[in-house]
């Protein structure tokens, strides 16, 4: 075949089944095309009980939960938040939009997300941060037991970055119900989409009440339009949350596609030394939202040259998250790396690492061509 004939194999797109379409159009017959209607209560009761989070806000997006996250949980002018490094920008942006001070914590190599030795040492500089955003990495649940145990030490809540981690699981419950807030998206190329939203989810009622006055302007209880504080307009539509509706009723199926998606990887790479996998965390079962691999230091095949010799055959790959600590926009926070070597954790595995084609539509025959080109570059 043609290189340009080459069928267009995807990091992770979009999955539909045709429920989505049946409650968008129940929307539509209804006319309740707002931001408000059965289907955004359905969806939350429906998040709630899949998840067992408590309660449940549908909004615009996994960002705008997170802002209104810190927000809940007082961040303002000033306040220090400790956060991943290792994350995409959206974990740490709404802590800048509130004026406070993110302060980036390095991964540990066993889940690659937020290390505790690391954190531990944030709060001996730091003993009072107002909030530790916890992200769960491609899926993969964090040490939420040292985490956790940390941040009740010193008596600061957790608000959990879930944005990549729906269905993913630790201890036996769902990531998202352990920080005092959870959070998650439902962007175009997460686990379900609703095209674009999020979720903010408590086991407090009150918060997640205040959470909804909060996303629709802050309107105070009365017949004519009163303001007694600054809101937002960041409440999920209830057209979009139709479609979360139909593609949440599909979400174990994609859990199943995802994790033979990561098997079928671990397979073909296992006789390879030079390639690792993403680790999973023993204490649970990752959502495996995107596969990754790590090349070995010193390897003369680069994530360059596989992300290259795939674009080459009409295939998409990502680079790991850049860190926080590395962007130009966040050059001037402090970092707290999980020990003194360097490149930091984090750091390497971003230089090393890859993230491979996730796409759940994938068949055996793409995944062979896939595995064929990464396995040809080190000719094997
Ligand atoms: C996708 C993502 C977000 C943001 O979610 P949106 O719905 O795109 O706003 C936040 N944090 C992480 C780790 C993400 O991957």
């Amino acid at each position: 075949m043609e290189n340009s004939a080459k069928k267009r194999i995807y990091l992770s797109s979009p999955t539909m089944h045709g429920e989505e379409q049946r409650f968008v159009a129940e929307a539509f017959d209804t006319n309740w095309v707002a931001p408000l209607g059965p289907n955004v209560n359905q969806f939350e009761t429906e998040i709630a009980a899949y998840t067992g989070c408590g309660y449940a806000a549908a909004l615009s997006a996994g960002t705008a939960a997170i802002h209104l996250g810190l927000k809940l949980l007082g961040v303002g002018e000033g306040d220090i938040v400790f956060v991943s490094s290792l994350t995409f920008s959206a974990s740490c942006n709404p802590i800048v939009y509130e004026k406070a001070v993110p302060v980036l914590i390095d991964s540990e190599p066993d889940t690659w997300n937020m290390s505790p030795q690391a954190l531990e040492r944030a709060f001996e500089k730091y003993p009072h941060p107002k909030a530790v955003v916890v992200v769960h990495l491609y899926g993969t649940p964090a040490k939420l037991d040292e985490i956790m145990q940390i941040c009740e030490r010193h008596n600061v809540p957790i608000l959990e970055d879930a944005a990549e981690s729906l269905g993913s699981t630790y201890d036996g419950k769902y990531t998202g119900t352990f920080g005092r807030i959870g959070v998650f998206s439902f962007n175009g190329n997460k686990i379900i989409t609703t095209s674009g939203g999020g979720m903010l989810v408590s086991k407090e009622e009150a918060l997640v009440k205040e959470a909804r006055v909060l996303s629709t302007q802050a309107r105070d209880p009365a017949r004519h339009y009163q303001h007694s504080k600054i809101g937002y307009n960041y409440r999920m539509s209830n057209v979009v949350a139709g479609i979360g509706r139909g593609q949440l009723m599909h979400l174990d199926e994609h859990l199943r596609l995802k994790r033979a998606i990561y098997q079928r990887y671990q397979e073909a790479f296992a006789d390879m030394d030079e390639i690792a996998m993403n680790p999973m965390n023993p204490k649970g079962d990752a959502n495996n939202w995107l596969s990754c691999i790590t090349i070995e230091k010193n390897s003369k095949v680069t994530p360059d040259r596989i992300m290259d010799a795939l674009e080459a055959e009409n295939i998409e790959s990502r680079p790991i998250w850049k860190p926080m600590h590395l962007q130009p926009v966040f050059a001037a926070c402090e970092f707290f790396g999980h020990n003194e070597k360097e490149p930091s954790v984090s750091e390497d595995i971003f230089n090393r690492g890859v993230c491979l084609p996730s796409d759940i539509k994938n068949t055996d025959a793409d995944m062979e061509r896939v595995i064929g080109i990464v396995r040809g570059l080190f000719h094997r």
